[in-house]
């Protein structure tokens, strides 16, 4: 049976897989093995694969694993899973999807203060009174440990691994994301970078993706992330691109996972990497030319890939 959420021994808390994945890059959570079962009173032991993985695909996903047995009166294994339901078709002939409000995802773009907090007590110390601790003292996680509802997103990566993962358990139709306020469909956050018109893109932010070179600025402090395909004003073919600068990778507590992905792609004969990154481009001319620019806030709004994470239809 899989989990949506465990309960990590190292963290003191309720995590998701992207929790712990970025908590495991962080160096908070070192042993994919120290989790146990959410549910009161139970301690079936569940293993975190693909941790300690710096690469995600269809394949390759932080998920748990149990591999203990539950109590007996574990509310997770005996509890109900997510709802999800399709009504019959309205009076207008639209099919009417009754959507649990547990899974519709908050992607946030602030992390709060307290996310990569390692325990303030000894983790070997009773785990019933830990999971009870972090019940009561962590406000993101309150209504973690049940059945099937998992802690906002705070990443271009975890909206991705979500994704994967909703992909592979069938129910992405019935997933939303929220955003700024809006409840979005999964499949139409991804926005590829193909030729379009500047005029024609959203105007706010959303999740654009494409295949990019990476290669270091000439002054060697940045990373330039020059996707393949450009956008287009007019008849006029703007060079897109980001800047990752060795400061930002610097100020970032996941900067091992983004230092290892960057400097690995920039090293090969052919330096390219699938790239996603929330945000709304924005146009700078130097020297006469135009160029169309994504500016990251911070290293959360940006994912790097080896190769394309996402269905065979993303992949051009
Ligand atoms: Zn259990």
């Amino acid at each position: 049976m899989a989990l949506d959420v465990a309960f990590s021994l190292e963290a003191g808390d309720f995590v998701d897989p992207d929790r712990a994945y970025d908590l495991y890059w962080a160096g908070v959570i070192t042993n994919k093995r120290l989790f146990v079962c959410p549910g009161a009173g139970c301690t079936a032991q569940v293993t975190c694969a693909n941790l300690d993985k710096d690469v995600q695909s269809m394949r390759v996903v932080p998920h748990f694993k149990v591999y203990g047995d539950h109590s007996e009166t574990c509310g997770v294994v005996n509890g109900k899973a997510v709802d999800l339901k399709v009504e019959p078709n309205g009076p207008d002939g639209q099919e009417r999807r009754t959507v649990d409000e547990s899974i519709v995802d908050v992607f946030k773009l602030e992390r709060p203060d307290s996310y990569y907090d390692e325990p303030t007590q000894d983790p070997a110390a009773d785990v019933q009174v830990a999971k009870k601790r972090a019940k009561s003292t962590r406000p993101y996680t309150t209504k973690l440990g049940e059945s099937g509802i998992v802690g906002p997103i705070y990443s271009v990566r975890s909206v991705v691994s979500r994704y994967i993962r909703y992909r592979s358990d069938n129910t992405l139709e019935f997933r939303r994301l929220n955003i700024a306020g809006q409840d979005v469909a999964y499949d139409s956050i991804f926005k590829c970078i193909w030729e379009q018109d500047l005029n024609d893109l959203p105007d706010h932010p959303v999740i654009y993706y494409g295949w990019a070179y990476i290669d270091r600025t000439r002054k060697d402090d940045a990373y330039r992330i020059k996707f393949k395909k450009c956008l287009m004003r007019g008849t006029e073919s703007l060079t897109t691109s980001s800047f990752v600068s060795d400061a930002l990778i610097d100020r970032y507590r996941l900067k091992n996972l983004m230092a290892t992905r960057l400097s690995k792609i920039s090293q090969e004969p052919k330096p390219t990497a699938f790239v996603f990154l929330y945000g709304q481009p924005t146009v700078r001319t130097s020297n006469g030319t135009s160029y169309a620019n994504f500016e990251l806030k911070n290293l959360d709004m940006i994912d790097v890939n080896y190769d394309c994470p996402l269905p065979s239809k993303y992949d051009r």
